[in-house]
C-alpha cells in the first residue's frame, strides 16, 4: 500500500485542511488487487463526494458538477489522471523488481 500526498492538503482539489484517507480504488470493488489499496489524502468534501466511485468515474461526475469550476475541474483532472497513471507506474514497478510494497504480503498473481 502507498499513500499519496500529504495529510494537510487535499491531493484531488488542493483545499488545504485536516485531510481524511481516500481508498483511491474503492474496497468495496476489485479489493483482492494489491495495487487498489492506495490512499491519497483528500478533503472531507472530495471524500464524501467520491465515496465509492472508482477516480475516473470521480472525475466523470466532478466535470458534469453544475457547482465546481471550470478551473477547479481543470485541477480535478489533472489530479486524478496523474494519479492513476502513478498508481499503474508504481504497481508495474512493483511486479518488476517486487520491493516497492516491502512492508506488504507479497502476492503473486
Ligand atoms: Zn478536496
Amino acid at each position: 500500500m502507498k499513500v499519496y500526498g500529504r495529510n494537510d492538503k487535499c491531493f484531488y482539489c488542493g483545499k488545504e485542511e485536516a485531510c481524511t484517507k481516500d481508498h483511491v480504488f474503492p474496497r468495496s470493488k476489485l479489493h483482492r488487487q494489491h495495487k487498489y489499496r492506495d490512499i491519497a489524502w483528500v478533503c472531507r468534501f472530495c471524500n464524501s463526494l467520491k465515496g465509492a466511485m472508482m477516480p475516473l468515474d470521480f472525475l466523470s461526475y466532478i466535470e458534469s458538477h453544475p457547482a465546481i469550476t471550470d478551473e477547479a475541474k481543470k485541477r480535478y483532472r489533472q489530479a486524478i489522471v496523474t494519479l492513476v497513471k502513478k498508481i499503474e507506474e508504481d504497481a508495474r514497478m512493483e511486479r518488476t523488481f517486487g520491493t516497492v510494497y516491502a512492508s506488504y504480503p507479497q502476492k503473486q498473481n
